[in-house]
């Protein structure tokens, strides 16, 4: 213990304990202070809510606005949305709740500073498609971060919660969380009467493209380390939709996005020699899928898929073309601002390819997959729905309460619930701030009681790996090797593998099946036996080992779901080779897992979907 003797305890009390200060953090700030006046409002974020999150380098369009206040659309047409793009399978009433919201969040948006952009003519907001408006948004977090600030008690920058702590008078009760601040080395202890985990998705489970000089180039926020799925997972929360891993066409080594090119520039793909190829896979989708193909929009995981097969037939790169759109200098200069106001790596990208969209149609690719629960996929944790909407079967407690009492979530978090984007993570934040609040003045005088012997074993564990560092590397005779210990890259890259060649990653194609996924938690198993062996030379990289320990849970977590769910729902998202067909008859239905600590083991179950709009 020497090294660490300096190693203070902190001790934090709250009401409502908000971990991840990211967008639905911050929403989850501001609302509890709104109902909770008096209350201690409390939050922690690993690194510093003026600028982190998905959102922290900006961006260009919001992309959840209903526009209620012109009868541009209605919270029904936005689950029908949803639902359709996620080949029928959401939790409506979640997605119902929030798209009655979420305007009203994005005024308070607009209210406190951020500039949306106007249509001239109408004086509306300017939408980039249907759902989407447009803003300069390189300032988006720090705005939202400044309301958040402003509403908290306190927010704890810079501190790594690594498990929630249980209630020992009453099972099943959250009672607060543990982490270490990645500056100082202090430990902490939050004790909190309510629980809300906004911790963001998960990037750098499965191997992304970049790899070598190039690995932290993802689409996803490198830094998002699946925190929000492992803390409730680890605490016996039911996670539903988690093999729902989302890919997504990008501009090729950038990361580009594509949104604004395809509906406010009106650019279009094409194959290397020209040809439009969506078509030419409409049947064979169709056979694959039924009449999933002929909704409208296109579901964004067959659109993946049709791409992915005429690469496969060898007639790849696909490209978008871009040199018509560009002669027009208005929709040049919103093709590079774009970039510039949230992607700023892929202008840097084009320009040392000698890529100039305006001469040259620039080359598409697929990423690698992602875990999240905001975006076009709905990975996340089971919540308890809207008393005013959700049907029996949703509805065990408050509003976005997982299956753990006290513990809710929201944003990347909370499953079931696609197509949330930034605002609606927000707003999520602020449905489950409120519910938090009613929960914390209904436990009236049986507050939740920490367990002194649990957090000091957790402080024991949290700091093994320097501890093992410390030790092992007297081993070490050259290089980084040791006999003794394994380093968070070299963890992180062992996962990335099993990951992407077993559970169905870009170097299977996204392709993978029951003897894959059993060999896959075969290696799972093994990993996790060697993470008990972690070396954290510093605290730097003691954050490394718990953001890996987080990002191994969820990957058990996908490969048991990938393995239940016995169809191919999302072609393109990811394929079962030994079940290629969506088979509605018999997966019409969410799958729901819960892992058992005690025995390391994980129950699958398939819970009803209700379809509550027509
Ligand atoms: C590349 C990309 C582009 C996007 N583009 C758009 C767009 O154009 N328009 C739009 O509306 N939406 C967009 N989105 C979606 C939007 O960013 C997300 O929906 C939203 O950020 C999700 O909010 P969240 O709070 O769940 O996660 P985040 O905003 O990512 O916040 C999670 C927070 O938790 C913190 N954290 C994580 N682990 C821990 C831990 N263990 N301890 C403490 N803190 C922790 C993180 O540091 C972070 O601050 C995009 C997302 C991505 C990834």
């Amino acid at each position: 213990m020497g090294l660490f003797s300096r190693r203070k305890t902190v001790f934090v009390d709250s009401d409502v304990l908000v971990i991840g200060g990211g967008m639905a953090g911050c929403g989850a700030v501001y609302e509890s202070r709104y109902w909770g006046r008096d209350l201690k409002v409390v939050c922690v974020e690993k690194a510093n809510i003026e600028r982190s999150g998905a959102v922290a380098q900006g961006l260009y369009a919001i992309n959840c606005y209903m526009g209620m206040q012109w009868d541009e659309n209605q919270p029904e047409d936005h689950v029908r949305y949803a639902r359709n793009d996620l080949m029928g399978l959401v939790r409506e009433d979640l997605g119902y709740d929030i798209a009655r919201h979420v305007d009203g969040t994005v005024h308070k948006f607009e209210e406190w500073g951020l500039p949306i952009m106007k249509d001239p003519e109408t004086g509306r907001y300017l939408r980039e498609g249907k759902w989407q408006i447009m803003i300069h948004g390189e300032s988006y977090k720090p705005i939202v971060a400044e309301a958040a600030r402003k509403a908290a008690t306190e927010v704890y920058n810079r501190i790594m919660v690594t498990h929630l702590l249980m209630d020992k008078t009453k099972p099943n009760r959250v009672a607060g969380a543990v982490g270490f601040n990645v500056r100082t080395g202090d430990f902490y202890v939050f004790k909190a009467k309510s629980v809300i985990v906004s911790a963001g998705g998960a990037s750098h489970i499965f191997k992304p493209r970049a790899v070598g000089e190039g690995m932290g180039r993802t689409w996803y926020a490198p830094w998002s380390s699946a925190s929000a799925y492992a803390l409730p997972i680890e605490v016996g929360a039911k996670m539903t939709q988690m093999e729902n891993r989302i890919v997504l066409t990008r501009f090729k080594d950038g990361y580009g996005p594509v949104g604004a090119y395809f509906l406010h520039l009106k650019t279009y793909t094409q194959n290397a020699y020209g040809n439009e190829y969506e078509s030419t896979w409409y049947e064979h989708t169709k056979s694959l899928v039924g009449d999933y193909v002929d909704r409208h929009p296109v579901p964004t995981c067959l659109r993946n898929h049709a791409m992915l097969e005429e690469l496969k037939a060898g007639r790849g790169p696909i490209r978008m073309v871009t040199t018509e759109a560009f002669q027009d200098p208005h929709k040049e200069t919103v093709g590079w601002e774009n970039f510039l106001g949230m992607t700023i790596g892929q202008a840097v990208v084009w320009a040392s390819q000698n890529i100039d969209p305006k001469h040259i149609n620039p080359e598409l690719t697929t990423s690698e997959p992602y875990v999240m629960g905001s975006h076009a996929t709905c990975s996340g944790a089971w919540a308890s729905g809207p008393e005013d909407y959700a049907p029996d079967d949703y509805q065990w407690g408050y509003n976005r309460m997982m299956t753990v009492d006290g513990l809710f979530g929201a944003g990347d978090t909370i499953g079931g619930t696609a197509h949330k984007f930034s605002s609606g993570s927000f707003t999520e934040g602020r449905i489950a701030g409120k519910a938090a609040v009613n929960y914390v003045a209904d436990l009236g005088n049986e507050p939740p009681q920490v367990d002194e012997q649990e957090y000091r074993a957790l402080e024991k564990t949290v700091f093994q790996p320097m501890e093992n560092y410390a030790v092992g590397r007297n081993e070490i005779v050259a290089g980084t090797v040791s006999p003794s210990y394994l380093l968070p890259i070299h963890g992180l890259q062992r996962l990335e593998k099993i990951m992407d060649e077993y559970v169905g990653g870009i170097s299977a194609h996204y392709t993978t099946n029951t003897p894959l996924l059993d060999r896959g938690l075969e290696l799972l198993e093994m990993l996790k036996e060697d993470m008990n062996h972690m070396g954290a030379e510093d605290l730097h990289q003691l954050q490394r080992t718990w953001e890996l320990h987080h990002r191994v849970l969820a990957s058990e977590s996908v490969t048991h779901h990938t393995m239940f769910r016995e169809e191919t729902r999302w072609p393109g998202y990811y394929y079962r080779a030994d079940h290629p067909k969506l088979d509605d008859d018999n997966w019409h239905c969410f799958t729901l897992s819960r892992y058992d600590r005690e025995s390391d083991s994980w129950e699958m179950e398939k819970a009803p979907v209700y379809h509550i709009v027509d």
